[in-house]
């Protein structure tokens, strides 16, 4: 069973392990000088390797693709991916936020020994080879140093990510050579991605790179559905991101492209209830400035008095009763999303109608897709590696059952 698993980032390791332990004689490309460049990067903030949700918890994470995703994790989800690094030598903790980290938060030494095991159990690597679709035989063409060469391989399994962050080697340039054998595939959008604001001068020198902490956020999909959720996010140059609007990221991009604008409703004091705020900011302010005021009465400053100063206008600034109800619900027009080449992950892909159970393209018998190029999305905590290697495992398990169920086919 020779297997070929294009893409050396976790998903495509993990297709590899899966095969491997199915009998198959795997072989792995990769257009880079080494493997798992995502995968490192990942690493140098902390590894977020899975989250400890319940199981169906974890499941609502993958929105409108949870029935899809599903199965995928029945046979490796979040304690599997656990019991895995476990395995490597790899222990992991729940930090506060219920991410699940390697006690050393890094992705290095994981990744040395995983290449190392999977090494040992037969698997060879080849880098620098780009993959460039199918020649005339219908073997797998690759552009490497030396020029392009050719190879045949009874099964192939496509693990080439998404279109974010390029330099690390996904750029979504298999789009064209997958479209072109009428396999169909959603296109590719950022997901766990920042947006433009368009801040006045004032505000972009001052707060650029400032944290807003603790707010909660409202968003609403063109839709009609709304998303809340609380958290942290940063001030940019050009506007806002971070973990709290990575989670409500996809309403926003979906809006912008429905509206040309999106609106992020803030609420910079998710802590008081509305009416206490109104009555503390109608307080005697006397001979304080209204600094002082806000601050006092409404435990707001810095950044988020600064965020206020930004949005709300000279008169509902000065009228307690409009200035609490902005700080409940601070409307941030949104004027775009950053680009996919910024976003932490991508949105669009292989569509999943476009795929059996086993991952295997039903356009293109033998050929399996598995991790970011697969088209879900979910947001940052562990949720999209988790994926990536659940769907690399059943893509390379479905690759060793799907070449014995032709060997027997044949044989009969
Ligand atoms: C800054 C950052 C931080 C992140 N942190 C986390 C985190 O903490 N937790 C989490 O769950 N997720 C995190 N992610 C997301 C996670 O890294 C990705 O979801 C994951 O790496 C995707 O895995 P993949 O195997 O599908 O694709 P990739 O990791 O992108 O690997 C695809 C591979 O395919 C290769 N390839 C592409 N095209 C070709 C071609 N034509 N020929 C040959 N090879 C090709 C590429 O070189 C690459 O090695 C982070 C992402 C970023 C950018």
């Amino acid at each position: 069973m020779k297997i070929a698993i294009i893409g050396g980032g976790p998903a495509g390791l993990m297709a590899a392990e899966a095969a491997l332990a199915g009998g198959g004689q795997v072989a792995l490309y990769d257009s880079m000088p080494s493997l798992g460049r995502k995968f490192l990067l990942a690493g140098k903030g902390g590894l977020n390797l899975t989250h400890s949700d319940p199981a169906d918890l974890f499941l609502t994470r993958y929105g409108e693709r949870r029935a899809q995703v599903a199965p995928w994790m029945a046979e490796f989800g979040a304690d599997a991916v656990r019991a895995w690094a476990q395995g490597l030598g790899i222990e992991t903790y729940v930090g506060s936020s219920g991410r699940v980290f390697p006690t050393d938060m890094k992705a290095a030494p994981l990744l040395r020994v995983w290449l190392r095991r999977l090494r040992q159990a037969g698997l060879t690597i080849h880098v620098r080879h780009r993959w460039c679709g199918w020649d005339k035989n219908k073997a797998l063409r690759f552009e490497t140093p030396l020029g392009t060469t050719s190879v045949r391989a009874e099964a192939v399994i496509l693990a080439l990510g998404g279109g974010s962050w390029p330099k690390l080697g996904s750029n979504g340039a298999w789009v064209p050579l997958l479209a072109g054998r009428s396999v169909s595939i959603a296109p590719l959008r950022p997901a766990n991605c920042g947006f433009d604001v368009g801040w006045t001068e004032h505000f972009r020198t001052k707060f650029a790179g400032h944290p807003v902490k603790t707010v909660g956020v409202v968003a609403k999909s063109p839709t009609g559905a709304v998303m809340r959720r609380m958290g942290e996010f940063v001030i940019t140059e050009t506007g806002v991101e971070g973990g709290v609007i990575y989670a409500v990221a996809p309403f926003l991009r979906d809006e912008i492209e429905a509206t040309g604008r999106g609106t992020l409703r803030l609420d910079l004091a998710p802590d008081r209830e509305l009416p206490r705020l109104i009555k503390d900011l109608s307080q005697a302010r006397g001979k304080k400035t209204m600094a002082t005021h806000l601050q006092r009465r409404a435990h707001i400053d810095g950044v988020k008095a600064g965020l206020l100063r930004e949005i709300v206008s000279k008169e509902d600034f000065a009228d307690p009763t409009r200035l609490a109800a902005a700080i409940k619900a601070l409307p941030l027009t949104l004027t775009a999303t950053r680009p996919l080449a910024e976003a932490i992950s991508t949105a669009g892909g292989v569509t999943c109608e476009a795929l059996d159970k086993r991952l295997m393209l039903k356009a293109l018998p033998g050929v399996f897709c598995a991790g970011e190029m697969v088209d879900w999305e979910a947001p940052t905590g562990g949720y999209l590696l988790t994926a990536c290697f659940a769907s690399g495992r059943t893509a390379g398990a479905g690759a060793v059952v799907w070449l014995k169920e032709r060997a027997g086919r044949v044989k009969a």
